[in-house]
Formats: C-alpha cells, structure tokens, sequence
C-alpha cells in the first residue's frame, strides 16, 4: 500500500489549476524560500500519512464540482516530488475515475 504524509487537504481551491480544485498539499520541502507561505510543510516527518486509496476516497466525493468547472485536483506542498511512488500512483487512480490532475512543484 503506497501510502504519503500530507500536510492538509483544501477544498474548493480556484488558485492552483484550472476550475475548482481539491488542494493536497504534501509535506516536505527542501528549499527554503524567503517569501514560503507554507513554512509548516517543510519538515518531512510532519503532517499526516494517508494511502492512495483513501485519498481518492476523498476526492471523488467532489467530482460533480469538478466536472461542471472543469477543475480537478492538484498536489501542491511542501514539494509533492519528494514522495514521487505516491504521486504516480495516485495520479494513475485519478486518471481512473477520470479526475484531472495538476502537479505542483518546485522541482
Ligand atoms: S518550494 Fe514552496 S514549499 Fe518549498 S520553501 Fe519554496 S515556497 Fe516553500
């Protein structure tokens, strides 16, 4: 079960990618950007673990939003490519139930 630590899920998101979103934002971030507006994702260790399929759980429950805005859901951070098995996966589960997806990273 591939599982990763999230630092918070935001719904209804309209900043991060096209339409309404559903905003995971990942913990863990190596940068250290002056200006971060989310400092409280840095460390690696912080947050909460979820699984890949109670994630997708989740998210479909938006998906009537997501079709009439097209919108769709974005991994957001922290840095969501420091738990790279986990973005794959649950980016293929997306593609599945036919959610969009948008990455959002700083690498
Ligand atoms: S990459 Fe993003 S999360 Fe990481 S320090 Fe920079 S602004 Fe903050």
């Amino acid at each position: 079960m591939v599982t990763a630590r999230v630092h918070s899920i935001e719904t209804m998101g309209l900043v991060d990618g096209p339409g309404i979103r559903v905003v995971v934002f990942m913990q863990g971030c190596k940068l250290r950007c002056a200006y971060c507006h989310n400092p409280d994702t840095w460390d690696q260790k912080g947050g909460f673990e979820i699984s890949v399929e109670e994630l997708i759980q989740k998210v479909k429950r938006y998906k009537i939003y997501f079709n009439h805005s097209g919108g769709g859901v974005t991994l957001s951070g922290g840095d969501p490519l420091l738990q790279p098995e986990f973005v794959i996966e649950f980016f293929k589960r997306c593609k599945e139930e036919g959610i969009h997806t948008t990455l959002d990273t700083s690498g």
